[in-house]
């Protein structure tokens, strides 16, 4: 497990599956966690005593400038607050796409925003971990909005690397495959889908929350001192061969 001993980090989507599990391995490493999530993360339980818990709706700016400006000293962030918006190029509703976008991406870049500028205030060479997806590396059908959300978290997490470097603020990126949580309740029952979504992660599994969990604690550490402005796959092998087997015999 990775030391995380008197860091204060705020996760973002605390309440639930990959968020959830990030609170539970930063306070077993001995960070001092700030849980917000848009439902009071102080009704869940399972979070392993955050030393905070807050409502934030992290799509809503005023309240994240609010928030994070209320707060003295940051060293890490994690957005893992997050949405699904399924739907094709045809078939999307429109609002669907700005709700999907406000959340995912706007969300991620309010909080890296004002996690910046009190980083910067109080010169702390801090951490950001933000949630893309193996979908944001690669594309698919029928999920056109919550792709291209992460595939834009790719970009703003380069981009982001590159405007906060020079103070010595990293941030990266995660993109998990087909992690089971509340998220992805509704593959549980989808069938051949599933099993043909799960077929194509090279490890012929899916993951979980506690697997992405450990590798954003690994990110937020000074084990990573030299690593910025990546996205790591986190994914079960989904991004690195998705194909079906072809015998051209
Ligand atoms: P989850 O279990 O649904 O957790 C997401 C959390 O974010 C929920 O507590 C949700 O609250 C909260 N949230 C939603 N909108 C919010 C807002 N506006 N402000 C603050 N919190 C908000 O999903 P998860 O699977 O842990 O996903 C975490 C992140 O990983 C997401 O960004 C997701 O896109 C990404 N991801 C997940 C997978 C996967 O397979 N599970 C794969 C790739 C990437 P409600 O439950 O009330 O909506």
């Amino acid at each position: 497990m990775n030391d995380l001993t008197d860091k204060t980090i705020l996760v973002t989507g605390a309440a639930s599956g990959i968020g959830a599990a990030v609170v539970r391995q930063c306070v077993q490493s001995g960070a001092i966690v700030i849980a917000a999530d848009k439902d009071d993360p102080a009704e869940h339980t399972g979070l392993g005593m955050p030393h905070q818990n807050l409502i934030l709706d992290v799509s809503d700016s005023g309240a994240v400038r609010r928030v994070i400006s209320g707060l003295k000293h940051l060293d890490g962030v994690v957005n893992a607050a997050g949405i699904v918006g399924q739907g094709s190029l045809q078939q999307l509703d429109e609002d669907k796409w700005q709700q999907v976008m406000d959340v995912n991406l706007t969300g991620t870049m309010l909080v890296c925003k004002y996690a910046a500028q009190l980083m910067l205030e109080n010169h702390t060479k801090g951490a950001m971990v933000n949630l893309s997806s193996a979908y944001g590396l690669t594309g698919g059908p029928g999920n056109i909005a919550y792709n291209v959300s992460k595939s834009a978290i790719w970009q703003l997490t380069q981009c982001a690397a590159a405007d906060l470097g020079a103070a010595g603020i990293r941030v990266n990126a995660v993109g998990p495959g087909y992690i089971e949580t509340p998220m992805t309740d509704m593959l549980k029952n989808a069938g051949p889908f599933r099993d043909q979504f799960v077929a194509m992660h090279l490890l012929k599994r899916s993951g979980e929350a506690e697997e992405v969990a450990a590798a954003i604690c690994f990110l937020l550490s000074d084990d990573a001192s030299y690593i910025t402005g990546a996205t790591l796959p986190v994914d079960g092998g989904f991004t690195a061969a998705h194909v079906p087997m072809v015998n051209l015999g």
